[in-house]
């Protein structure tokens, strides 16, 4: 931009990304001109306006550069016009009842704070999407106005403090979780197709246990991809700096260096597309299944948190003496607060069908929100609730009784992998997000939340004589107020779901729990009191994540019984005939002990019939779902009806698969795919 762009273009541009000052008319004109140029110089024909809408995936239509000249001919073209405002038809987009159908009307418009990039031929724009009347269709306006509302409320507490800062924004590194399977296991099995993950699958006899894939050596193939990966998000100037093996055979994570929210919500789209577009290149398929396989780990998402001034001050850094750090100490509780009081909010933020797999089954964090802060900083609130001084820690050397080795400095509190939302050393780790769901929900919850906490400190703070004294009465208020959300434990442990039972902490297991209370008054007056969202929209986007989990777990029923009917059955069939055949030539030597066929044959039977009154059960369920009346009570009978019968179909196809010759099984097997790549 500052090559291509006459200075003060460049510095006005500059003003509105890094100062959230409108825009000015000109500027966009100018800037059209010299994104097209610079588009057109790497090859590219056309422009999108690139949107998120509520869909949870990204959208895009393409347009030519190309206009007409009155000679016939064509010239490329690139108005500020066409950058600043498109109009795709928005019909087909998720509204959650927001609109008619027959109001198709929508408008794209560009969204300055994000980077424009080029893929293939095409310029992308990254812009917010809306309809014709104004309401909000995407999941990018309410991130950018919840980090604004967050930006006004810090500066206000910052002001308090001395500092006039011009920003203060909200920074993400997003940590992606992934699995790779071989493209040619991939294309056999429908489940993985339709839905993204297996929805059969006897557990093989090596998983996880043996602990050798955890930052195990990366193999040649894994190795080549991952290079790929890195060279393709680089060009696209997406800095991820991190990518080992995960836990899970056959998993792996790559992680890039933070950046601001806006910009890691549109980095981290890009970095899911190109996971599985590179697979694709290697014969792979990647996988961003929560839960692709059962009895193995799944995938999730780690939501780094942090917020940080213009001046590059880091909000949550404690310094060297926290205790003392009366600005850190304000922001730092802003957040627990914000954590104890919205905790729903915060679940509901990351409820989806596939992250139900995760939560509370002893490999993800619990649905149980609270917070890990580690034992320094749990001290220095004990003294701040006390008033008795606390010892600051101080710098611990590593003594590893070897000389040659060289000494370091350790960090003040260990690491807790199992707490929902970790303090680790300077920012937050919100670690409850699924692999596949964009990141723009959470955060919107967390800047939220968070900015109306500290609205309320500089409400208190803004009125008080003693600056100093006020300080001190508030931190001590806000932690004896919200110390229950403090948990330094193992927090997959059946203790602490009772302990957080004892201490009130809310528990919502399922996603039509959670879901249920996205529009409790509480959320609703949240969004309200800072523009996120009005009633109706609330409403809209409640429906929406309804109807999405039914669907989905509608398709996973559908492709079960057509696996179970089309393909597992006909294999039992066949099967089972191999081993009364057998049975009966052997019947006709006669005189031959004929037991072990027998028992055999009356297993499969056994477990055939089963199966067949499990494939009955789960098409019975699904068609009464008909009956259900409104979108809860619709997820709430697939959560607690169609799920089990599910469950239970599935078991009896994996005892089937335990006993049936691997030669007749119908698909790749656990050990097939898992162990190959
Ligand atoms: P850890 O090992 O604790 O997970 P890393 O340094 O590997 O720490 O960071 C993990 C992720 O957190 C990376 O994406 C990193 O860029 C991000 N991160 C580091 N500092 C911040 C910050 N201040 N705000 C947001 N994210 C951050
Ligand atoms: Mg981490």
């Amino acid at each position: 931009m500052r090559k291509r762009l006459p200075k003060h273009i460049y510095a006005s541009l500059l003003k509105t990304m890094k100062e959230d000052l409108p825009l000015e008319e000109n500027v966009a004109e100018v800037v059209a001109n010299a994104m097209k140029d610079w588009a057109l110089e790497l090859g590219a024909t056309h422009y999108t306006h690139w949107f998120q809408p509520m869909t949870g995936i990204t959208a895009e239509k393409h347009d030519a550069f190309i206009n007409p000249t009155e000679d016939g001919k064509v010239i490329m073209e690139f108005s500020g016009k066409e950058l600043i405002k498109g109009e795709p038809d928005a019909s087909s987009f998720p509204s959650g009842g927001l609109r008619a159908t027959f109001e198709a009307r929508g408008y794209t418009a560009w969204d300055p704070t994000s980077y424009a990039f080029i893929k293939g031929t095409t310029l992308y724009i990254p812009t917010i999407f809306c309809s014709y009347s104004g309401e909000v269709l995407d999941k990018k306006t309410p991130l950018l106005r919840s980090m604004e509302t967050l930006n006004e409320n810090a500066k206000r507490i910052l002001k308090l403090f001395g500092k006039d800062v011009k920003k203060v924004t909200t920074t993400i590194g997003a940590e992606q979780e992934y699995f790779l399977v071989e493209r040619d296991m991939f294309k056999q099995r429908k489940d993985l197709i339709l839905t993204g993950r297996t929805l059969f699958g006897a557990k093989p006899p090596k998983g996880q246990e043996m602990e050798t894939h955890y930052f195990g050596r990366i193999r040649g193939r894994v190795a080549n991809y991952m290079a790929e990966l890195d060279r393709e998000l680089w060009s696209l100037g997406i800095a991820s700096k991190t990518r080992h093996n995960e836990v899970a055979p056959a998993q792996h994570e790559l992680a890039p260096i933070f950046t601001n929210t806006n910009v890691a919500t549109d980095n981290n789209q890009l970095i899911m597309e190109f996971m599985q577009r590179v697979a694709y290149r290697h014969d792979l398929t990647c996988l961003l299944h929560e839960k692709p396989f059962d009895g193995v780990n799944g995938s999730g998402k780690h939501n780094n948190f942090s917020m940080s001034t213009d001046t590059g001050e880091n909000l949550l850094n404690p310094g060297d003496n926290p205790s003392e750090n009366k600005q850190f100490l304000v922001f730092l509780c802003a957040t627990i607060e914000a954590v104890y009081k919205y905790s729903e909010m915060l679940r509901i933020s990351v409820a989806t069908a596939g992250n139900d797999h995760r939560l509370g089954a002893n490999e993800a964090p619990p649905a149980i929100v609270s917070v890990f802060l580690g034992e320094q900083l749990t001290a220095v609130l004990k003294s701040i609730e006390t008033g008795e001084p606390v010892t600051e820690a101080k710098d611990l050397v590593m003594q590893l009784g070897v000389k040659s080795l060289p000494k370091f400095i350790i960090d003040a509190t260990d690491r807790n992998r199992t707490s929902p939302f970790a303090f680790t050393g300077n920012k937050f780790e919100f670690r409850m997000l699924g692999s596949n769901q964009s990141i723009a929900g959470p955060n919107i919850t967390l800047n939220t939340i968070v900015a109306d906490v500290l609205s309320d400190y500089a409400d208190i703070l803004e009125k008080a004589d003693d600056f100093d004294a006020a300080v001190d009465a508030l931190l001590q208020k806000s932690v004896k107020e919200n110390k229950n959300v403090v948990f330094n434990g193992n927090n997959y442990s059946d203790e602490w779901v009772e302990e957080a039972a004892r201490r009130g902490l809310p528990n919502l297991k399922t996603t039509p729990e959670a879901l249920a209370e996205f529009t409790s008054e509480k959320n609703v007056a949240l969004f309200g009191r800072h523009n996120i969202f009005t009633p109706a929209e609330m409403d809209s986007r409640q429906t929406i994540l309804l109807e999405e989990y039914i669907k989905t777990i509608n398709i996973e029923a559908l492709t079960m019984l057509s696996l179970a009917k089309r393909e597992i059955s006909p294999a039992i069939v066949t099967y089972t005939k191999e081993v009364v055949d057998t049975l009966t030539a052997k019947k006709a030597i006669g005189s031959i002990d004929l037991s072990a066929e027998t028992a055999l044959a009356e297993k499969l039977s056994t477990l055939f019939g089963t199966f067949i009154t499990a494939i009955d059960t789960l098409e019975t369920t699904l068609a009464a779902a008909e009956e259900c009346e409104g979108e809860q009570a619709e997820a709430n009978y697939f959560c607690a009806e169609v799920i089990p019968a599910m469950g239970a179909l599935r078991t009896a196809a994996d005892s089937l698969e335990e006993i049936v010759a691997e030669k007749y099984w119908p698909f790749p097997t656990y050990e097939d795919i898992l162990f190959y790549v």
